[in-house]
């Protein structure tokens, strides 16, 4: 047995055999086949190297004849180093005496040969390592199927094990099938960790290296509340796990009870709980669980994992089934943030140097006006067939939020030219995620209609801390006094200024949290659909007075981690059950 400390990013407990997925984004394979299949693994490496061999052929012609002869002689040297008998009677030897897999064998003695080019002080022959790497990665492609399939096609209910996970990655995970996932790198605000809340699938990220200790088949149990990944667990730590899982299943349904009363506290205030959403597919489980209406529509994920941009009449399809399925509660449709860790035609060649404060969000959309008003368009023709609210991301300066703006009145002007229909009283919003917006936000409240308090980007903006870099995980702190009162700023500057104030951040959806935002003022969230439950039942647990109490106390402490202790004692006090 053995245990990692990871990020808790979403929670839950999963228990199932691994599926391993390497640095460089391929599957490893198993390590040990049983002595009656040694032969069957001998003719598929057999088959995998005819195969290779006649792709590294097909690659020298090609080249060849494009470029020159010259060239395609890359590959003649591909294919000597492939046919070298030394190399396959060395893979061979270990399938027969070691028992491993021919995709284990071939790993095993081509980072041999790697290894030992990687050490040469002679530069050219240095380079020879990654001519071994390529003919490495083909014959295990052959043997395995590329990494998609890995994911898309699995048979059983696994978990995922990685080095790292797209959000797009994340989002085309089989809900059936993946069970949890744990990555080596990433952040506590990444949009993957983002997507695994979504997707309510237990995942732990930033555990640093360990994948070259597992192999695929390992019992795993993923502990999505502490962080924790336990390797090959005992009986008794398989035991206790599943017990807590049914803690958790048996909480679930005491809080389903909750879904049909109001969000109120025990003075009758009422808090708005919306929802987040990054696909469509989600309104139904907001209205299941509860949530009047759709906070956050993070519609970038429209473009993530696919290779065409999606037309007017894609995002008008997604946007009307959203609208239709929330049976008239209102939705803000928050336009493009694409960029950071969100790439769209993101360029290998020239990377950004810090693409989180690079071309990212509004700033890429009003660079790609053509693809910008494409969504607009679509928002605005959505906007008569329910409630419609637009929402810009990342707004930093107030001509950001007049240029988009500029833009919806003349894409509103042309479709009325067009005799299209619209709403033309549609609400406009910004998020408020970058320091220079809370200081701005008397001027801003003048030009829009609502906030909404992104939170994740916020935390990252106001502490200089990658939301998605584990290195910082530890400083990327809700509870820090500094975001606190840039929280509280936002949400009485929008109410002096009389427009509706909202926060989406993940901090929302968790509990600890929910008294204190409370008693800063705030009465409407939007958060992930799985934390309304939870959330709902803080809100009925409470007074107003007794949140702007533990407000008062925490604007009087100076470091977030006093301040997370006190509010998780105070939840404690008051629903001890949400701390499991
Ligand atoms: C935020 O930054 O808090 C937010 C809700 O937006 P995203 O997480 O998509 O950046
Ligand atoms: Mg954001």
């Amino acid at each position: 047995m053995r245990i990692l400390q990871g990020i808790a990013v979403s929670p839950g407990v999963a228990i199932g055999e691994a599926v391993v997925i390497d640095n460089q984004g391929y599957r490893i394979p198993h390590r040990f086949i049983s002595r009656s299949a040694i032969d069957t693994e001998l003719e598929r490496l057999a088959k995998a190297f005819v195969s290779v061999g006649r792709q590294i052929e097909n690659s020298r012609d090609e080249i060849s004849e494009e470029l020159g002869e010259q060239y395609g002689a890359i590959f003649s040297a591909h294919l000597q180093m492939l046919r070298d008998p030394k190399i396959e009677s060395d893979i061979v030897h270990l399938i027969k005496q070691r028992h491993y897999s021919a995709e284990y064998s071939v790993s095993q003695v081509l980072s041999k040969y790697i290894k030992v080019f990687e050490n040469l002080s002679n530069v050219y022959m240095r380079e020879r390592a990654n001519d071994v790497r390529d003919i490495e990665r083909r014959l295990i492609n052959t043997l395995l199927g590329n990494r998609r399939e890995a994911l898309s096609n699995l048979e059983t209910p696994v978990v995922i094990l990685a080095h790292n996970l797209t959000p797009s990655e994340t989002a085309n995970l089989d809900r059936e099938k993946v069970l949890g996932f744990v990555t080596e790198v990433g952040g506590p605000g990444g949009h993957t960790a983002i997507v695994a809340e979504a997707l309510e699938i237990p995942a732990v990220v930033g555990t640093g290296q360990f994948l070259s200790d597992v192999t695929v088949g390992d019992l795993i149990i993923i502990d999505g509340d502490q962080g924790r990944v336990i390797v090959q667990p005992d009986d008794e730590t398989i035991l206790r796990y599943q017990h807590e899982v049914e803690e958790h299943r048996s909480l679930a349904t005491r809080l389903e009870a909750l879904s049909g009363l109001p969000a109120e506290t025990t003075d009758k205030q009422h808090i708005a709980l919306y929802a987040n959403i990054e696909f469509p597919h989600e309104a139904e489980a907001c209205v299941r669980r509860g949530a009047e209406g759709i906070g956050l529509y993070r519609t970038e994920f429209l473009y993530l994992g696919q290779d065409e941009e999606p037309s007017e009449e894609d995002h008008y399809r997604v946007y009307s089934q959203v609208v239709k399925d929330m049976e008239g509660a209102p939705v803000v449709i928050r336009t493009l943030d694409l960029g950071a860790d969100k790439l769209l035609g993101e360029n290998p060649e020239d990377p950004e140097q810090n693409p989180f404060l690079g071309l990212r969000s509004i700033r890429l959309s009003l660079r790609n006006i053509p693809l910008f008003r494409t969504q607009l368009r679509a928002i605005l023709r959505a906007s008569v067939l329910g409630e419609i609210h637009v929402m810009f991301p990342l707004v930093s300066t107030l001509q950001e939020l007049r240029q988009a703006k500029m833009l919806l009145s003349d894409i509103m002007e042309d479709l009325e030219e067009e005799g299209v229909p619209f709403d033309r009283g549609i609400k406009i919003g910004m998020m408020v995620e970058v320091p220079s917006s809370v200081i701005m936000l008397e001027q801003f409240a003048k030009e829009v209609d609502f906030i909404s308090i992104g939170t994740n980007d916020l935390v990252q903006y106001t502490l200089a801390v990658d939301r998605s870099n584990k290195e910082v995980a530890g400083l990327y702190n809700n509870s820090d006094p500094a975001v606190l009162r840039l929280i509280e700023m936002s949400i009485s500057k929008a109410t002096a200024a009389g427009i509706k104030v909202t926060l989406c951040g993940q901090m929302g959806g968790n509990p600890i949290y929910a008294m204190l935002l409370i008693g800063l003022g705030l009465r409407s969230l939007s958060i992930t659909p799985s934390a309304i439950p939870e959330v709902k039942k803080v809100c009925r647990s409470v007074s107003i007075a007794q949140c702007e109490e533990i407000a008062s106390r925490v604007r009087e402490m100076e470091n977030a981690r006093e301040i997370k202790q006190f509010l998780r004692e105070e939840l404690r006090k008051v629903v001890p059950e949400l701390l499991l």
